[in-house]
């Protein structure tokens, strides 16, 4: 069966390689209640090596990598001045910077 959810997209692997590569710099530094989840052309869900080294013999790249909107995040949306200047969801109270802003400048 087929569900839709919403998500952000995170980044694209064009090869495997580049999934070898870049993995864990692009979609490595998320905390962990953030769900990324990686999708083949057809549609399904690679999560170990395997997933991916079967993707890569049946040409099934670009595999895209989107982190899962959470229910909490729209249903009590807390936009805050962000360390960027821009009103960003913070996940957390105390923060100063968004997790969008975090990554990029980390
Ligand atoms: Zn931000």
């Amino acid at each position: 069966m087929k569900i839709e959810i919403q998500v952000e997209e995170i980044c694209t692997f064009h090869h495997h390689a580049q999934w070898v590569n870049h993995a864990s710099s692009w979609i490595g530094g998320f905390r962990k209640e953030e769900k990324i989840i990686c999708i083949d052309k057809n549609g399904n869900t690679l999560t170990i090596g395997m997933d991916f080294r079967v993707a890569k013999e049946k040409d099934l790249f670009p595999v895209k990598a989107y982190r899962c909107i959470r229910t909490s995040e729209v249903s009590t949306p807390s936009k805050q001045k962000c360390m960027c200047g821009k009103d960003h969801i913070m996940h957390e109270e105390l923060d100063n910077v968004c997790d969008k802003c975090e990554r990029e400048l980390s």
